[in-house]
């Protein structure tokens, strides 16, 4: 068989974007494509699928851990996301839910 040029994404990776696909799908049949952190609902680029914690620092991709978001917020709590205001409705069910898990 001939490689192909094109690297495939592995099985772990297309998982990983269904499961973000999906997850975003029902949080904006939920609440609307409405910013979770800021509360805009951006037309143009398109809400986006944030996580709390990151993945690269252990975060998970569930309903605990994700929130939707403008590109704004996006960009800006992505890279910091301790920075993240306190008082955001996404911060406050993040919360939340590790409360219940206790
Ligand atoms: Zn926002």
């Amino acid at each position: 068989m001939k490689r192909s040029s094109i690297n495939p994404i592995s099985k772990k990776q297309s998982l990983e974007l269904e499961k973000r696909r999906e997850l975003k799908a029902a949080l904006i049949r939920e609440r609307g494509a409405v910013c979770m952190t800021c509360g805009v609902r951006p037309v143009f680029p398109p809400i986006s699928l944030s996580h709390i914690i990151p993945l690269s620092r252990g975060g998970k991709t569930d309903r605990s851990n994700a929130v939707l978001e403008c590109n704004n917020c996006h960009q800006s709590y992505e890279k910091k996301p301790e920075t993240r205001p306190v008082d955001s409705i996404g911060y406050k069910l993040w919360l939340a839910q590790k409360e219940d898990e206790k």
